[in-house]
């Protein structure tokens, strides 16, 4: 297989490399979109009324390849599609739109359908808020004792959105300046005060969206003594694939890798953790630049994404992107589960699908591609990997184990569910083998009705 050049196009014009981005009010203006019937475009106008929607112009004209729309898979990643919102919620809506009605009863109807989508999963917003001096700390979560994820506010926004992203939610909130500057304060104050801790990992949103200042007030006091602890800086993205030129564009790009290479130089792991979903966004000249240019800073890049339907459901989509991924240095990580959230119907996989199609893809590279992890869900008690399928006296069941654990004692220890082809999340198994529950389950319990941080 063909890694490299399939796209060989490497003269950018200076306006290719101008941010531009189109969403639900400026869709209409997306040139190749004029091409789909009118029905199309009008169902897609009344979901991106419920659902943010966001593309920039490097999607549409470099990723997207429009001669397979509606089926090609980056299509599906960042275009609303009709079947995303239940059909009495798509009626609803579709006769606000065609009625013209105005933007707050149109405001108020979406409110309506969000509150139907679960968007707060996991727990994620009472249990995992760690405290400094008695006082929450809402842009961070520790759950896990070695990492500290950190919500920088002003990188809580993307390039573009994708479709079945659980994060939107997030995407309203504080982001002054002076917000973000007290931010990186309680961020330090609180790291100084964890010794256990060795990784921070700046999620978002996505950080890149962020002027690189702004991250280097974040990184940069890390390489000072008093945090020798935090040995692994870990950076959450899809820029990579979805606005490369963040790592190219002159000025900016050029403190970013700069940032980048002093951080490795002072003895720090960094890790670029890209968000990528399908082989296709490894083609284009400038991501694989961008690559070429991360790795440069020493600084290593390592793959994660979910598997959805409609989107990179087979076994081959991830064969391919990770044999890409290995050609071009990259360290496939992780395979996740589609959380319990957002459109969900439209883009869940049944556990047991979904480790097939793992297991399918995991035949078809060397070892080397066979480093990502998964199926994993990452849900209250910690993140579960699905891991086979097993049959003991007669009954067939599946074998899951914890990557990680909101009891740390509960890690790597494998548990049994009953098997079940419809289950698509760890609320639908049942434990195998008589068990009334699974063995977290009582501890679990009384964790969620006692919400002390960490
Ligand atoms: C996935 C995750 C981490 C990182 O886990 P690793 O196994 O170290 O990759 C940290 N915190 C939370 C809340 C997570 O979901």
């Amino acid at each position: 297989m063909t890694t490299k050049n399939l796209n060989p196009r490497s003269i950018f014009s200076q306006k290719e490399k101008e941010f531009r981005v189109y969403s639900a009010a400026t869709m209409d203006l997306i040139e190749p979109l004029k091409r789909l019937p009118q029905a199309d475009r009008f169902a897609m106008k009344v979901v991106a009324a419920v659902l943010p929607f966001r593309v920039n112009r490097f999607v549409i004209d470099e990723l997207i390849d429009w001669q397979r729309v509606p089926d090609d898979p980056i299509f599906q990643l960042t275009f609303p599609q009709k079947e995303m919102l239940e059909p009495e919620d798509f009626q609803t809506m579709s006769a606000l739109v065609k009625n013209n009605a105005d933007d707050k009863t149109i405001r108020a109807a979406a409110t309506r359908i969000h509150e139907k989508l679960n968007l707060h999963p996991a727990d994620q917003t009472t249990l995992n808020v760690p405290q400094l001096d008695g006082m929450p700390l809402p842009g961070m979560q520790h759950k896990y004792d070695q990492t500290v994820l950190f919500f920088p506010s002003l990188g809580q926004t993307c390039h573009s959105f994708c479709t079945y992203c659980f994060r939107w939610p997030q995407f309203v909130g504080n982001s002054t300046l002076k917000f973000a500057a007290q931010e990186a304060d309680h961020l330090l104050n609180y790291l100084k005060q964890q010794p256990q801790v060795t990784d921070i990992l700046v999620t978002g949103g996505d950080p890149m969206v962020m002027k690189t200042a702004n991250l280097a007030r974040i990184l940069e006091p890390l390489m000072a003594p008093e945090f020798e602890h935090i040995e692994n800086i870990r950076i959450g993205t899809k820029a990579l694939s979805f606005w490369p030129w963040r790592f190219l564009n002159g000025g900016d790009a050029d403190d970013l890798i700069r940032l980048l290479e002093r951080l490795v130089r002072s003895g720090k792991h960094v890790a670029i953790m890209a968000h990528m979903s399908h082989g296709q966004e490894l083609l284009p000249a400038p991501v694989q630049k961008a690559i070429k240019r991360i790795q440069g800073t020493g600084a290593l890049i390592r793959s994660q994404a979910p598997i959805l339907g409609h989107i990179n459901d087979s076994p081959d989509v991830w064969a391919q992107m990770w044999q890409r991924q290995v050609a071009l240095g990259i360290i496939p990580y992780y395979m996740f589960v589609a959380r319990d959230t957002g459109s969900r119907r439209y883009f869940e996989i049944p556990l047991v699908k979904a480790l097939d199609i793992y297991q399918g893809a995991y035949k078809k590279v060397s070892g080397l591609g066979r480093k990502a992890r998964g199926p994993s869900m990452s849900c209250g008690p910690g993140k579960i990997e699905v891991q086979g399928v097993t049959e003991i006296n007669g009954e067939k069941a599946l074998i899951l184990r914890f990557l990680q654990a909101r009891n740390v004692e509960w890690t790597d220890r494998p548990f049994f569910a009953r098997y079940d082809t419809e289950a698509s999340w760890l609320d639908d198994l049942r434990p195998a083998f008589g068990d009334k529950r699974f063995f977290f389950e009582e501890e679990y319990e009384l964790m969620r009705n006692e919400p002390i941080a960490v």
